[in-house]
C-alpha cells in the first residue's frame, strides 16, 4: 500500500447523520484507495456535542474493522473539551492528519464524497490543493446564498488574497500545503482565505452542493457574522485605515469651508459674526483628529500583521545542485 489519504470531519450535533456520512465516505474511500493504491485515515472531531454525536462515533470506531473486513482505513475519533466553532475544529483535525494528502469535509453531506475522487486525481497530477467550487447549492434560503455572495464580494474587494467564489472548507491539500498551514500560528483562523494565501498550485474542482442530509444547519446567523468579520479583519486592515480617509475628507471640506468664510467676510456677505469661525475650527480639528487615528490605525494594523505571525515566505522549489 503506498500513500496514506486523510479525510477530516468536524462534527457539532449531527446524530442525524453522522451514521450515514460514515457509511457514504467509507465505501467512496474504500473504492478510491484501491484504485489509486493508498489506504485512508477517516478523522472525526467532535467539536463538543451536546446530543449522541460522541458515543455514536465510539460505536463506528469499535465496530469498523468487522463492518469492513478488508478495510485499508482507520477510523480515528478526537473529541474537543466543548465547543470551539467549525474553524477550530477543522484546524485540530487538520492538525493531527498524518496523510500525505488530505480532504476536509463536512458532516451533512453537503459536500458530496464522491467529489474526493476527482480531488485525488488532481493530487496525483501534481495539484496542492484542489478546492471544491460550488456550481450550485441546493436546499439553501435565498437569504444565506444572497449574504454569502455579497460576502465574498466585500471579502475580494477589501483583501489582496484572491479568495475563490462559491468555495467553502471542502478540498484537498498536499502534506506540504498542510505543513505550512499549520504552521500558522493566528487564532482567528478563516480557513478558506488562509490556504489560497498559501499560493502552490491550487485548482478548482466544482461540484453541485447537495441540500443537508438531515438536521440543521451549525451555522445560526451570529456565527456566519462572526466568521464574516474574522474573513475581512484576518486579512485586510482597510477599516483600521478607514479613520485616515475620513479624515481627508473631512479636511478638504473645512479648508473649502474656511475659504468661503474668508471670501464671504471680505464681500461683507456674512450676517452672523463669530460663528463661521468656530465652525472652521471644529471642522478642522475634527479632521486632525480623524488623520491622527488613521495614523495610529496604521501602526496597529503593522503590529497586527507582525503577532500573527505568518510565515514571510513559502518556498515552492528549491534546486541547489551545482550547475552542469
Ligand atoms: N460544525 C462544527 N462546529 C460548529 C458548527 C459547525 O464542527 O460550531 C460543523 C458541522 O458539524 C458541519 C460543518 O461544521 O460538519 C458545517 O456546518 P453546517 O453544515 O451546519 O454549516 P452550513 O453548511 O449550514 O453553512
Ligand atoms: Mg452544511
Amino acid at each position: 500500500m503506498g500513500k496514506l489519504l486523510s479525510v477530516v470531519v468536524p462534527c457539532y450535533n449531527e446524530q442525524e447523520v453522522i451514521l450515514e456520512t460514515y457509511t457514504q465516505l467509507v465505501q467512496e474511500l474504500e473504492r478510491i484507495v484501491l484504485r489509486f493504491d493508498l489506504s485512508y485515515e477517516l478523522i472525526f472531531i467532535n467539536d463538543g456535542s451536546r446530543d449522541r454525536t460522541l458515543p455514536m462515533l465510539h460505536e463506528l470506531h469499535a465496530q469498523h474493522k468487522t463492518r469492513h473486513l478488508n478495510s485499508r482505513g482507520e477510523i480515528m475519533i478526537l473529541s474537543l473539551a466543548r465547543n470551539f466553532g467549525h474553524q477550530i475544529a477543522l484546524s485540530a483535525g487538520l492538525a493531527n492528519a498524518r496523510g500525505d494528502a488530505i480532504v476536509a469535509i463536512d458532516a451533512d453531506l453537503q459536500d458530496p464524497p464522491a467529489v474526493i475522487e476527482r480531488m485525488v486525481e488532481k493530487w496525483q497530477e501534481g495539484v496542492d490543493v484542489a478546492y471544491g467550487v460550488r456550481s450550485s447549492r441546493a436546499g439553501e434560503s435565498w437569504f444565506k446564498l444572497f449574504t454569502a455572495r455579497l460576502f465574498y464580494k466585500i471579502v475580494r474587494r477589501l483583501t489582496r488574497v484572491d479568495i475563490p467564489l462559491d468555495t467553502g472548507d471542502f478540498r484537498l491539500m498536499s502534506r506540504r500545503a498542510l505543513d505550512v498551514f499549520n504552521s500558522m500560528p493566528e487564532r482567528h483562523r478563516f480557513i478558506r482565505g488562509m490556504i489560497p494565501w498559501l499560493g502552490f498550485r491550487q485548482e478548482p474542482v466544482p461540484y453541485d452542493r447537495a441540500a443537508r442530509f438531515a438536521g440543521v444547519t451549525k451555522y445560526p446567523l451570529s456565527k456566519m457574522l462572526k466568521l464574516a468579520l474574522d474573513g475581512i479583519t484576518s486579512f485586510s486592515n482597510a477599516p483600521l485605515n478607514s479613520a485616515y480617509w475620513l479624515g481627508m475628507g473631512v479636511a478638504v471640506i473645512s479648508v473649502l469651508y474656511a475659504v468661503y468664510v474668508i471670501v464671504g467676510n471680505i464681500l461683507g456677505l456674512n450676517q452672523v459674526r463669530g460663528w463661521p469661525s468656530l465652525m472652521v475650527a471644529i471642522l478642522f480639528l475634527g479632521a486632525v483628529q480623524l488623520i491622527t487615528i488613521g495614523i495610529l490605525g496604521e501602526y496597529v494594523g503593522r503590529i497586527y500583521d507582525e503577532v500573527k505571525k505568518r510565515p514571510l515566505f513559502i518556498m515552492d522549489e528549491r534546486d541547489s545542485r551545482r550547475n552542469p
